[in-house]
């Protein structure tokens, strides 16, 4: 087994705390995080009540702060996503309000520096290298795929990069669908490299349907979702094995003034509140080992379903935006990992 550290005492499912540095243009440089302990403390402060009557202490696996670099972040997921290797399905999502760092988180700022890669790619690439070299006696497959949910109901795939490859030949070994999801308009596309899979993921964000200045407005109000689907079979036992790993980049978690938001974006606001909500309930009731975990309540937790519970081992990295003027987001934010860790 690649994944040894399975079990801690929630079960399957760790949170991590992310905190993003202030960036260059920001004046005001007043902060609501006042600790941050080796063992995964944070000392959280509100601004008008200064000293200890504000404080409030929150306890995740781990913290990173705002000089944590991608590296940091990604080794310690690393073992998570290697397990994906080993049959076991794994879900990794970015939680927080809009502009907190969760898209650097998952994907990282655009652009050739290898330093700067987010999990996602790092995961790919990680994925590609172990399937390829250090498990001669499993054959494995490859497929990856690029799904956007907007408004709930839609599933809108802006790219579906599917690609088997059989690792012997190099060659695409079957067109079927991956378990799991129904694909209708899938596009195949054989991959031989973490490469190929960067490029084909550049193109599908270029080809999402929708005018680049629309884009990043309207990316903070869908779910993106890139999984990747492991397919193994043990050479010598014929044993097949099957693992998903999900990788969540969610909508933005603030929440909407009623009183401002009409029409399409009232609608829209309404749908985020709505899935982050059904997924909160479904990691509180995977925490609380109940019986019945609501998955059919929003489109958000019924594709990610099976990454959430049973054998599933699930990340949730909550990202937190230092600044002061963020302190009533960032505390909804806090709570809403405290439910679930
Ligand atoms: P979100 O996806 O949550 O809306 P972004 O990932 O877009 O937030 O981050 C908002 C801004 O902060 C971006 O300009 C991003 O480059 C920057 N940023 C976020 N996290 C970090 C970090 N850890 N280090 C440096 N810059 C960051
Ligand atoms: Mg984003």
């Amino acid at each position: 087994r690649l994944f040894n550290e399975v079990q801690d005492l929630k079960g399957n499912i760790r949170v991590y705390c992310r905190i993003r540095p202030f960036l260059p243009g920001q004046t005001k440089k007043q902060t609501t995080i006042e600790y941050i302990g080796e063992n995964g403390e944070l000392i959280f402060g509100n601004p008008s009540k200064p000293g200890k009557d504000g404080q409030r202490m929150f306890k995740f696996n781990k913290v990173f702060g705002p000089d944590a670099t991608q590296a940091e972040v990604f080794s310690d997921t690393q073992p998570l996503i290697r397990s994906v290797l080993d049959g076991y399905n794994v879900c990794i999502f970015a939680y927080g309000q809009t502009g907190s760092g969760k898209t650097y988180t998952m994907s990282g700022p655009s652009g050739p520096h290898e330093e700067d890669w987010g999990v996602n790619y790092r995961a790919l690439n990680d994925l590609f290298n172990l399937s390829q070299n250090r498990r001669s006696s499993i054959m494995y497959e490859v497929a990856v795929q690029m799904v956007e949910i907007y408004n709930e109901q839609h599933l809108v795939f802006w790219i579906l990069a599917i690609c088997f490859l059989d690792l012997h030949t190099l060659g695409i070994m079957s067109t079927s669908q991956p378990n799991g999801l129904a694909v209708p308009d899938a596009s195949m596309h054989p991959v031989t490299s973490t490469e190929d899979v960067l490029e084909l993921m550049d193109i599908g964000l270029k080809n999402r349907a929708i005018g680049a200045t629309a884009l990043n407005e309207r990316s903070s109000r869908s779910h993106s979702v890139v999984t990747v689907h492991v397919r193994g079979k043990d050479l010598k036992t014929g044993i097949p094995l099957h693992g998903n790993l999900h990788l969540v980049d969610l909508a933005g978690s603030e929440r909407v003034d009623r009183s401002e938001a009409t029409g399409d974006r009232l609608k829209e606001a309404q749908h985020i509140n709505k899935s982050l909500s059904a997924l909160g309930d479904v990691i509180f009731a995977l925490a609380q080992k109940s019986p019945h975990v609501p998955y059919r309540n929003s489109k958000l937790t019924q594709v990610l379903q099976s990454s959430l519970g049973g054998q599933a081992k699930t990340l949730m990295l909550v990202q937190l935006n230092p600044d002061v003027n963020s302190y009533s987001e960032s505390l909804s934010t806090l709570k809403f990992a405290e439910r679930v860790s």
